[in-house]
């Protein structure tokens, strides 16, 4: 009767692949099969001199960092990240997170990670979106590492000023001030994973981790949804 229901629903209203468009069938939820087994994977967890590894040295030290997908412009990764970010499709952030859960969840270098904390969105933006799209994939990894997750401990200063002519050195300490820890006693001696939606220059990235590590025994490990280059 449920199957049955929920076959008229999807007639009435069809439920689409977030990545490729196509027509969800029974038993798929957000992504199709096909796209859950052929979108991009970069599998770059398994290996500690990866693309996005390399982003972070001399300049943050992270025990690990890596993404789950590659972000090609046009591609149908560019396009699932789109529906989470601008369509309001929260399933597609924790979909993800759940599958690179698993994997990380095999991984021996990220098996003492103890908390997973999201980068921040600016209050306005999230107001004005109704949710941080970085909260959805945490939430997804939490799921299956079964390991907590929680968004009041590294939070973004509420301030926004023109940073452009300000020099470099100005820039980075300004970056660095946006981001503050609520609670130092909740990440005291924790491996802590560090998750945002995109990684690209790995700035937002940087001054996050630079923040949690001045708390004393922090390690900070970094998981992307997507890699783009
Ligand atoms: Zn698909």
């Amino acid at each position: 009767m449920r199957a049955l229901l929920s076959d008229l629903v999807n007639l009435i209203y069809p439920q689409v692949c977030a990545a490729c468009g196509k027509r969800l069938q029974r038993q798929e939820e957000v992504f199709c099969l096909v796209c859950e087994y052929t979108l991009p994977k970069t599998t770059y967890h398994l290996d500690p001199d990866n693309p996005v590894a390399k982003h972070f040295w001399g300049r943050v030290v992270l025990q690990n960092a890596a993404a789950l997908y590659l972000f090609n412009k046009g591609e149908r990764v560019q396009h699932l990240i789109h529906q989470l970010k601008y369509n309001g499709w929260k399933e597609v952030g924790i979909k993800a997170g759940q599958i690179y859960g698993r994997m990380l969840a095999e991984t021996p270098s990220y098996s003492d990670v103890s908390l997973i904390l999201p980068v921040p969105l600016h209050p306005d933006k999230k107001k004005k979106r109704g949710y941080n799209q970085s909260d959805c994939f945490a939430q997804g990894l939490s799921e299956t590492m079964h390991i907590p997750w929680a968004d009041n401990i590294l939070l973004r200063n509420i301030f926004t000023e023109s940073q452009t002519k300000k020099s470099r050195f100005e820039r980075w300490e300004n970056v660095e001030s946006i981001f503050v820890i609520s609670n130092p006693d909740a990440i005291r001696n924790k491996h802590i994973l560090l998750v945002d939606d995109v990684i690209t220059t790995g700035a937002t990235i940087e001054a996050c981790a630079s923040v949690l590590l001045k708390t004393e025994g922090v390690k900070v490990s970094v998981a992307g949804m997507a890699h783009a280059t």
